[in-house]
């Protein structure tokens, strides 16, 4: 079900979509899960949230080319190719992995992630993993402007302080009576959003999809409010790593509840969540709100690779 979307004008809100499992009744919680992946196939939960006030922006100081990074499976790439085509604008790609443009043809074939994007008029430009890690210098951000003339930046994940503008509007007024809000953490501008959004009463609980101490100092530049904390334990290996385990709790949840959660992000903070729930980690009468930032489109890359081992995710 995509939503039509109007970057310019419409304020979206998604519906919380209450869970039933037993585990919550032993524990007498309360779990809802907004559903934000439902905003778009493609341009999914907190990816449409940080690229609206950007794709403002972008129109209003004349930009019609958008320039972004990212790896080759990326909610973020997959999420700015398809808006800006949607939005008249330009979008330049530079991906990880040059190994990538030997055989474009075969790339592309090969990952749905990057054909959905081609097919939405995405340029890529495929950098080694040394040249990826500098590519905010000046010295490469030159080279890129030297290559593809005048762009608009949106940082990897799309971080900056308009994306977190956009991701303060995941949550409204009617999200006030939750005790907890829950999402999954990459670069931390979701859940800073959502602290500033959130009620001084309220608890902002994220858990990280990767191993790294950095993250706290990240979403400290972007609030000054201490409602918050991170629960490290569930990334599963780190990022965009998941294991037998993670994958038949996508499918068992998914027939539990009808809620399809994806492998990276959402599902390492449904699967933390629930734990800490079975730890008797909220007192009884909690109201929990879960935040589904979306990232469904990935399931097919990760599947691909799952069909080795036979295991696949059902959706
Ligand atoms: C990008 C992404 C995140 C991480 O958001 P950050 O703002 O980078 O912390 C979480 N969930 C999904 C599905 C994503 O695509």
């Amino acid at each position: 079900m995509d939503l039509k979307i109007d970057f310019f004008t419409r304020q979206i809100s998604s519906r919380n979509h209450q869970i039933f499992l037993p585990i919550l009744d032993e524990k007498g919680v309360e779990l809802f899960i907004k559903r934000e992946d439902e905003i778009h196939s493609f341009v999914s939960g907190n990816k449409f949230r940080k690229l609206k006030y950007n794709l403002q922006k972008a129109k209003n100081e004349g930009h019609t080319t958008l320039l972004t990074f990212g790896g080759a499976f990326s909610n973020h790439i997959i999420a700015t190719a398809v808006a800006g085509k949607m939005n008249g604008f330009n979008t330049i790609g530079i991906i990880r992995g040059d190994e990538l443009a030997t055989d474009l043809q075969q790339t592309i074939q090969d990952n749905p992630t990057l054909q959905k994007a081609h097919e939405s008029g995405m340029i890529f430009e495929f950098v080694s993993r040394e040249t990826y890690r500098t590519k905010i210098s000046e010295e490469f951000l030159e080279q890129l402007t030297a290559k593809f003339g005048n762009f608009y930046l949106i940082p990897e994940g799309g971080t900056n302080e308009l994306a977190i503008k956009g991701c303060e509007e995941i949550v409204t007024v009617n999200d006030s009576k939750f005790d907890y809000i829950c999402c999954s953490v990459g670069t931390g501008g979701t859940i800073s959003g959502l602290i500033n959004a959130s009620e001084d009463y309220q608890k902002v609980i994220g858990f990280p999809s990767l191993k790294g101490d950095f993250l706290k100092t990240e979403i400290e530049k972007y609030t000054t409010k201490t409602n918050w904390s991170l629960q490290t334990d569930f990334h599963f290996g780190g990022y965009a790593k998941y294991n037998a385990t993670l994958i038949r709790f996508i499918n068992d949840f998914n027939e539990e509840t009808k809620v399809l959660l994806d492998p990276i992000y959402t599902a390492k903070m449904i699967y933390g969540l629930l734990q800490i729930i079975k730890n008797d980690g909220f007192k009884k009468g909690s109201k929990i709100l879960a935040i589904h930032t979306g990232g469904l489109q990935g399931i097919q890359g990760v599947n691909q690779k799952l069909h080795k081992n036979n295991e696949q995710i059902i959706h």
